[in-house]
């Protein structure tokens, strides 16, 4: 623990890892997507999620241009304190449903087919659904085979509309380790409280002088598992 704790200050003083607690998810549009329901998207999942989800500038689309090229593109604009970015694309050709690299940070969620068969409520009950899938997907999370949760595999796209809306509460829990892991901030204060409690102790014990110096949300930043 001791040591884990003098590393990470360390890396923090050398100004080599960011500072924990200060990564976001971006979320864009890329084609003909409006951005009221981007906006709507974003503040849900952030509701739902716990974590920030900062808006990010919209993209354009090219001709012919995958939905797979598209998420390379929006991963491109990827600032510094971005832990990754989800797109709402609507690609100009008939393309996947949705694409998701984790190892390259992105993820391209298609407007077109989730509008199939949907009013306008439920296109956005689905969009903040595959974001959240994608979210935990982007933290490396594994699907969930609980029925009631929104990470449980499904086949067609109607099928989001008897699904869960939110995360399972394990799954919830797991989502927000992972996320504190890649130090990400979250927006639930209680939360955030909570494990900066939790986390503050162990390492105010070792390195008072330390746990003076940095704010509580660095003092809780070392990955200590
Ligand atoms: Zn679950």
């Amino acid at each position: 623990m001791k040591k884990f704790v003098l590393i990470a200050l360390g890396l923090l003083a050398a100004g080599i890892s960011a500072t924990a607690g200060e990564k976001v998810f971006a979320l864009a549009t890329a084609g003909d997507v409006e951005a009221a329901l981007a906006e709507r998207v974003r503040v849900r999942l952030e509701e739902n999620a716990g974590v920030v989800v900062r808006p990010a500038a919209a993209l354009a689309v090219e001709p012919g241009q995958s939905l797979e090229a598209i998420g390379r593109a929006a991963a491109k604009t990827l600032g510094e304190n971005d832990h990754g970015i989800i797109v709402l694309a609507r690609p100009a050709d008939d393309q996947p449903q949705g694409v998701c690299l984790p190892h390259e940070r992105f993820a391209a969620l298609n407007v077109a087919k989730l509008e199939a068969g949907a009013d306008a409520e439920h296109v956005e009950r689905r969009a903040v659904q595959e974001g959240l899938r994608v979210m935990s997907m982007l933290l490396k999370m594994a699907p969930c085979p609980f029925p009631l949760c929104v990470l449980v595999g499904y086949e067609k796209v109607e099928d989001l509309d008897q699904m869960s809306g939110n995360y399972c509460p394990p799954c919830l829990d797991r989502f927000t380790r992972y996320a504190r892991e890649a130090g990400l901030r979250t927006i639930d204060p209680l939360a955030a409280e909570a494990a900066l409690a939790a986390e503050a102790v162990p390492a105010a014990e070792p390195a008072p002088a330390a746990e003076e110096a940095a704010p509580a949300a660095e003092a809780a930043a070392p990955a200590v598992e």
